[in-house]
């Protein structure tokens, strides 16, 4: 069995970015939003479930879900959201659970989430790595990426956690600021992870 590395951080942080270096390694990755994304589209029982929970109008007449209409009545309504969790995290792991028997092989795997705590994806992970940036960094990035306002922003992460309560649960961080150079510290944490995947195996 591989080695798990959740990895996780604020809207902005840079985890694709690292992702995708650990990607360039030969690393398998597992990218938990866009997961997210695929079944609330393809899994017919969340279809059905998000339906019942946010209206048949959750859906396009061509069966495409409004995620714009979804995130704002679910950002606006706590119970919603609590709800659409429940129906999507599940789907999500069973995902990632059958994905992972497909590299049973590698030494480890990456999964990314934003929601990675709050999930409680994080307690199957033998690591946690938070992408760590500054606030102000963070905000600009998503809004330059996003074409999206400060004040979108700042609406779309008001759900998540807080950088320093991810950091409890993180035992590696990186340091996404443009100070620091962010290849040599995944190559530094890919070293570290191979070591230990090694020791496992024998
Ligand atoms: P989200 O949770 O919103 O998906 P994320 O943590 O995955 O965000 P990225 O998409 O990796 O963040 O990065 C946000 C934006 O900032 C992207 O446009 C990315 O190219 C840019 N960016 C991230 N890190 C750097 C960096 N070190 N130098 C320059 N641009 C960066």
């Amino acid at each position: 069995m591989a080695l798990k590395i959740g990895i996780t951080g604020g809207i902005g942080s840079g985890k694709s970015v690292v992702c995708e270096i650990f990607a360039l390694l030969g690393v398998p990755v597992f990218n938990s939003d866009l997961e997210g994304r695929s079944i609330l589209e393809t899994d017919a029982k969340v279809v059905a479930a998000v339906k019942e929970i946010f209206g048949a109008e959750a859906y396009t007449e061509d069966g495409k879900p409004d995620r714009i209409r979804i995130a704002s009545l679910a950002f606006a309504d706590k119970e919603k959201l609590k709800r659409l969790n429940a129906v999507v995290h599940p789907a999500v792991a069973e995902r990632f659970h059958n994905w992972l028997a497909q590299h049973s092989d590698a030494d480890y795997v990456v999964k990314e989430a934003a929601v990675l705590v709050e999930s409680g994806a994080y307690k199957e992970m033998d690591h946690v790595v938070l992408v760590s940036a500054p606030e102000e960094l963070k905000r600009s990035r998503a809004a330059k990426r996003d074409h999206l306002t400060l004040a979108e922003v700042d609406k779309r992460s008001r759900n998540q956690m807080k950088e320093t309560d991810l950091a409890k649960y993180a035992q590696f961080v990186i340091r996404n600021d443009e100070a620091e150079l962010l290849i040599p510290q995944v190559l530094k944490l890919h070293a570290l992870f191979k070591k230990e995947a090694k020791l496992k195996k024998n």
